[in-house]
């Protein structure tokens, strides 16, 4: 499973979402610690799949 990881814009906290392609929803990411939807997404050598055009 693709492991997305984001930073809270509010405490400036680094936090790692792990979802499936079919689950996950950037819009419904939200803080673990403050429980803000103001995260962004970082892309920090994580290498996920995107779409596979062939
Ligand atoms: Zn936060």
């Amino acid at each position: 499973m693709p492991i997305y990881e984001f930073r809270c814009r509010e405490c400036k906290k680094k936090f790692q979402v792990v979802r499936s392609i079919a689950e996950y929803d950037p819009k419904k990411v939200t803080c673990p610690k403050c429980n803000t939807k103001k995260v962004d997404r970082v892309w920090s050598g994580i290498s996920v799949q995107t779409s596979k055009k062939s």
